[in-house]
């Protein structure tokens, strides 16, 4: 499903909370090894008076400080005339007022080449800049946070996983929760007892057949449960893949055998 590289150009105030997010982990390996691109640009950096100023009053009155249009178009213009000409570049604004995310989104975005990420701040951006820029609005969810920058860590996170090589296999995004079409059933591992809880012994039985049937019957029964509304149309069938080779948990030593 993956493709082999994909490039964020993240127009924020805060820089340095981008970089600070994406450079760790998973994403901060796959960035070193070139299988992602990541940018962050002030948009500070582009206004036109002196006092690098950003913000302005909301005509009309009322709260707050909406950031202008000037320094964001500055920037968007300067970021989007940097990419090759060839190519699929989409401009995504970060907003409240976007469509919710989902795993169904992601995966849409993932046959981009660039994604140009607009994060506003304060009481939010001058309308005019939005209409000229903006391709759609991602939201991460019914609530409002004081930036967009979390929100643009998170989709550069949700997307990037599912990029060729970010990840051991494919296998380690399509049959987890929400992708699947259920949610992942329940996971052990060492120590074989814990606070008096054995690891169920069918996961130690070595039969791989057996394991995968019994991971799915617990993924159907734990998405009955708890998120009845993913399987409102059908529950996924049970697939069973030769190739699998399913984790099973080898006792540490004979004394904590289930
Ligand atoms: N006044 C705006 C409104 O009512 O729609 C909200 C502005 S919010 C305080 C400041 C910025 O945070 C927004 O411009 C957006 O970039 C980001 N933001 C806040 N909540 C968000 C959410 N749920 N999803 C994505 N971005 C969000």
């Amino acid at each position: 499903m993956g493709n082999r590289h994909m490039r964020f150009e993240v127009l924020t105030l805060f820089p340095d909370l981008i970089e600070t997010v994406v450079s760790s982990s998973i994403i901060g390996r796959a960035r070193e090894n070139g299988l992602l691109e990541i940018g962050a640009h002030n948009i500070r950096d582009y206004t036109e008076n002196k006092w690098h100023r950003v913000d302005g009053p909301p005509a009309g009155g009322g709260k707050g400080m909406l950031i202008e249009a000037t320094p964001v178009y500055n920037c968007w213009k300067a970021v989007k005339d940097s990419l090759p000409a060839e190519g699929t570049h989409r401009t995504v604004y970060l907003s409240p007022q976007g469509k919710v995310l989902t795993q169904k989104t992601a995966e849409r975005l993932l046959s981009c080449d660039t994604l140009i990420l607009l994060c506003g701040h304060y009481e939010g951006i001058d309308e005019r800049v939005l209409e000229e820029i903006v391709d759609e609005e991602i939201s991460v969810g019914d609530y409002v946070l004081t930036g967009g920058e979390l929100p643009a860590c998170l989709l550069i996170d949700c997307i990037s996983r599912m990029v060729e090589g970010v990840l051991a296999s494919p296998e380690c995004y399509e049959e987890e929760s929400i992708a699947s079409g259920l949610l992942e059933y329940p996971q052990y591992t060492r120590p074989n007892v814990w606070h008096g809880k054995k690891i169920p012994p069918v996961l130690q039985c070595g039969d791989h057949r057996k394991v995968a049937q019994w991971r799915y019957d617990e993924a159907v029964e734990r998405t009955k449960r708890k998120r009845p509304d993913l399987i409102a149309d059908g529950i996924p069938p049970f697939v069973w893949k030769r190739s699998e080779t399913y984790g099973t948990q080898r006792p540490e030593t004979e004394d904590d055998r289930p």
